[in-house]
């Protein structure tokens, strides 16, 4: 019996606590305005209890407001999620794609060593129209 309860408190977590605690809270503040509301449907003659009624309605609204918050409050440190808001579909960054496209490789200039036809030298590719070597002409 002792065991399973100190079980239970280990898996209390501080945010279930708070969570527990803002709930309870929130019902505090809710219950408040449930009979605020209910006395103030009783109508009391004379202007200060009509002023004391509207300012309890009022009073009561805040309660419920408070009521509210807290009891979400309570709920999200609960872990729960009761926002009927879509939740934040992380949203893939759109990866896009790969628009470099490879740079178009200009082909390497086939450098087709040319050699002379009369003695065999290899030529300068700067455009010559004879062999250096042998003075040869070149077509
Ligand atoms: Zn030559």
């Amino acid at each position: 019996m002792w065991a399973s309860t100190k079980s239970f408190l280990g898996s209390l977590t501080k945010e279930k606590l708070i969570g527990y605690f803002l709930i309870l809270w929130g019902a505090s503040f809710f219950f408040e305005a449930i009979v605020g509301f209910i006395e103030a449907s009783y109508s009391y003659v004379g202007a200060r209890a009509i002023a004391s009624n509207y300012l309890g309605v009022l009073i009561d609204l805040i309660y419920l407001a408070i009521a509210a918050v807290l009891a979400l409050l309570g709920l999200k440190f609960l872990g729960i999620n009761i926002s009927t808001a879509a939740p934040p579909t992380a949203a893939p960054p759109t990866a896009a794609p790969p628009t470099a496209a490879p740079p178009t490789a200009a082909p390497p200039t086939v450098r087709t060593a040319k050699f002379c036809r009369y003695c065999g030298k290899e030529l300068p590719s700067d455009a010559v129209n004879f062999c250096p070597n042998c003075g040869g002409k070149i077509q």
